[in-house]
């Protein structure tokens, strides 16, 4: 008791912590109220460690100095960072779902530092549209009348059907009642929008005639959502939104398509199968189509709507459009990528979704090989490491039926668990998030870049050896 009282009173004060010169330096560099809740942090963990009787030794200002330093350095650290995404997930929504291109990063950092015409019409010299900008690239992509964007698809999908469906009533397949991530659920939207659900046909099978049957004088539209995030296989039916469209047309019903994703080149010619276009979609004369900007797109966080120019314009006088409008850097970036597009061939090699998604399998062996040859390298024999053959997804609710052949490197570590390498990597510096398969753990090489093989096999060797 008496030493535990002898030491409590022998710990430094924060005054004269702050009078010290390690305070001094600190100053420099960070703010004071930094510093200050960093000396009282450590300070406060010093003496409850000595009333566990789990500190002996007498505390000066140069032995709790370097806790302060490394205290400081956390608590000024950005939370929000970036890291390495071994999961060979490509559009991984909890990651961020796209990694922009380096166009629409530069576009973003022109924009971000400095005015802009975002509302002002240059040419008359008078207030413009922030989504005019934007309009012509969308209208000669996607081959649409017209187009808007707002904050992300989930706010496009609310908006459209605030607008065209208020107490009134939507009809929807129950094989695309779908719940994208949690918080996005159609039936939970709809209500949001005040619009009517009237759910038909069952959950494997809907008929044209169960859309036709439907109808009644309160019928403002008919709504299609892709199964983004998941397949219906085996005796299954759905009507396509040609089918809808004919319908649609005969009764005056005006379609919707909640596209999803929003695929804008043809992933066919690279193997990949499933993913309309959304140019392909506009030509089947729907009314009015949503999609993401962040996921196969490639683009920022944004919702697209695409469609006839009646039903676009009459979204522009819904006063909920300034709610849920687009922020002038989201916007920036968009329109880079957008005209990415024009020049399909470089599209697929500089906007990083596509590239991960279609690169050849070569590539992803070959970067694999590096890791392995570096971490062989760096780590001796605290680990067994291989390369291997496995699978990886496009994630972020698009072809939830296609796996993608990659290359991972499997990671056996020697003298600590799977599942402990897994968590150092993950709270290391970067992060690295890597998946846990058969007792190893496996670094997909098809979502590392190639600049990024220094830092991951940094990482690898700091938690295996620590
Ligand atoms: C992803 C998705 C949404 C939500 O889009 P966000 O851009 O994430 O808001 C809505 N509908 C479908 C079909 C989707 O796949």
């Amino acid at each position: 008791m008496q030493t535990k009282q002898k030491l409590l009173s022998e710990i430094p004060s924060v005054d004269e912590f702050l009078k010290s010169p390690y305070s001094k330096k600190w100053l420099e560099s960070y703010p004071r109220k930094i510093v200050l809740r960093a000396i009282r942090y450590v300070l406060e963990i010093k003496r409850k460690e000595i009333l566990k009787g789990g500190l002996s030794r007498e505390l000066s200002i140069g032995t709790i100095s370097p806790d302060i330093d490394q205290t400081i350095k956390e608590l000024s650290a950005y939370k929000l960072k970036p890291l390495i995404n071994a999961t060979g997930v490509v559009i991984h929504t909890n990651l961020g779902r796209a990694v922009l291109s380096e166009k629409a990063v530069e576009n973003i950092n022109l924009i971000a530092g400095s005015y802009s015409n975002l509302e002002y019409e240059l040419q008359e010299g008078k207030r413009g549209k922030r989504y005019s900008h934007i309009k012509p690239i969308l209208k000669e992509l996607s081959g649409a009348g017209d187009a808007l964007v707002v904050n992300n698809n989930a706010a496009a999908v609310l908006l459209c059907l605030n607008t065209f469906a208020k107490d009134r009533e939507v009809i929807v397949s129950r094989g695309e009642l779908v719940e994208i991530g949690g918080s996005f659920r159609i039936p939970e939207v709809m209500r949001a929008s005040s619009a009517i659900l009237r759910e038909v046909g069952t959950t494997n099978k809907t008929h044209l005639y169960d859309y036709e049957n439907a109808l009644c004088g309160n019928t403002v539209m008919l709504l299609k959502v892709h199964q983004s995030n998941y397949k219906l296989i085996g005796f299954t039916e759905e009507v396509s939104v040609e089918e809808l469209v004919k319908l649609g047309r005969e009764y005056k019903i005006p379609v919707m398509a909640d596209l999803g994703s929003g695929c804008m080149i043809d992933l066919e010619k690279y193997g990949i199968h499933g993913e309309p276009t959304v140019q392909s979609i506009i030509k089947t004369g729907v009314d009015i189509v949503t999609f993401s900007g962040d996921k196969l797109l490639g683009g920022p966080q944004a919702g697209i709507i695409v469609g006839k120019e009646k039903f676009v314009q009459k979204l522009q006088k819904n006063p909920l459009l300034r709610a849920v409008r687009i922020d002038k850097l989201s916007l920036a970036s968009l329109e880079a990528t957008l005209m990415q597009y024009l020049d399909e061939e470089k599209a697929v090699k500089e906007i990083p979704t596509l590239c991960m998604l279609t690169q050849s399998i070569d590539v992803i062996k070959k970067r694999a090989k590096k890791i392995h040859v570096s971490l062989r390298k760096d780590i001796g024999n605290q680990a067994l490491v291989e390369v291997i053959k496995d699978q990886s997804h496009a994630g972020g609710g698009s072809l939830p039926e296609v796996n993608f052949p990659t290359f991972v490197v499997s990671i056996k570590p020697v003298n600590i668990s799977v599942n402990e390498l897994e968590e150092r990597l993950r709270i290391g510096e970067p992060p690295v998030i890597a998946r846990i398969k058969d007792d190893a753990l496996l670094i997909d090489a098809r979502t590392v870049g190639d600049r990024e093989i220094k830092s991951l096999v940094n990482c690898v060797k700091t938690a295996l050896v620590t």
